[in-house]
């Protein structure tokens, strides 16, 4: 069966209704579209641990703030169709933001602390704007398992306090972060950056891989190397740093010394474009 592209609710649940009578279980993929490796590594999970796969290709207007790059989002629903097809997803769900956003439209999703560090700070609507999306999308495709890559470890962290904490009955599967040979982590928003600023981009991989080590070396203070990733990050003119954090994973609480799971998470602008990347420790 080829991806079909589907652009109403009620046609999903259509699929979705045949699917739980024939017993069959449900694979979603949230994503924005302009679908590359990244987005592909999720989807060839999923459609390896579940017998149907929806993949939502929705560029949600409620998690770009003011003066964010809504617009300007690259979009290519054909290629990400041809992509989806080659993997063997069962359906590409494009809505319109009037489908998902109907008149009246009144109910969002909002977690708390968690969504107010890191990316929360300069973005301080977007995790509800993800989280409302996500549940939407969860209970449209009454999907067993939903599948988010660590890329986007924040929101990875979040998805998963909601789901737990509203009950939702779904098993959230993190991803590996897929990147270019260069180490420069697969990004829609790659696309934005010239040939002199995707070299500079390679600082953010570069000064985390750098971090890494100092802490498989032994380092426990999360000072001394949140301090060593910023200071390389410095070195490269082009880039301006928004925030590097080293955080308990998955609570996102500040630590002293590294001694549990941690999660150091960098936001950086190269140029105009603002790029994040990670790494997470055992
Ligand atoms: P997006 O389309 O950017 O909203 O991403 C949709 C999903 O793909 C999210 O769960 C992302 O974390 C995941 N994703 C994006 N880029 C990558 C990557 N380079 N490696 C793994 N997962 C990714």
């Amino acid at each position: 069966m080829s991806t079909k592209v589907v652009k109403t609710v009620a046609e999903v649940k259509e699929y979705v209704n045949q699917w739980k009578k024939d017993g069959l279980s449900i694979g979603l993929v949230p994503t924005m579209g302009y679908l590359h490796e990244g987005h592909a590594s999720l989807i060839k999970r999923a459609v390896a641990e579940n017998d149907r796969v929806i993949v939502s290709d929705f560029v949600n207007p409620i998690q770009f703030g003011v003066g964010e790059d809504l617009e300007t989002y690259p979009r290519d629903l054909q290629a990400d169709t041809a992509l989806c097809d080659s993997i063997g997803a069962d359906i590409i769900f494009n809505p319109e933001p009037s489908e998902m956003y109907p008149e009246g439209f009144s109910t969002h999703v909002d977690v708390e602390g968690i969504t107010e560090v890191l990316c929360g700070k300069t973005r301080p609507t977007h995790f509800r704007g993800v989280c409302t999306v996500v549940s939407k999308l969860f209970n449209i495709s009454q999907a067993d398992r939903a599948y988010f890559g660590q890329k986007d470890a924040q929101q990875l962290a979040v998805v998963r306090r909601f789901v737990r904490d509203l009950n939702f009955n779904i098993q959230i599967v993190g991803c590996p972060i897929i990147r270019e040979e260069d180490g420069l982590a697969k990004s829609s928003r790659n696309t934005y950056l010239s040939p002199e600023e995707k070299k500079a981009a390679l600082v953010l991989s570069r000064s985390l891989s750098m971090g890494r080590k100092m802490i498989e070396d032994g380092e426990k203070s999360a000072k001394a190397v949140r301090d060593a990733i910023v200071s390389s990050i410095e070195k490269e003119p082009l880039a301006k740093i928004d925030y590097v954090e080293i955080v308990g994973w998955d609570s996102l609480e500040d630590v002293d010394e590294i001694s549990g799971p941690v999660l150091a998470a960098v936001a950086v602008y190269v140029g105009k474009t603002r790029l994040i990347d990670n790494f997470i420790t055992e």
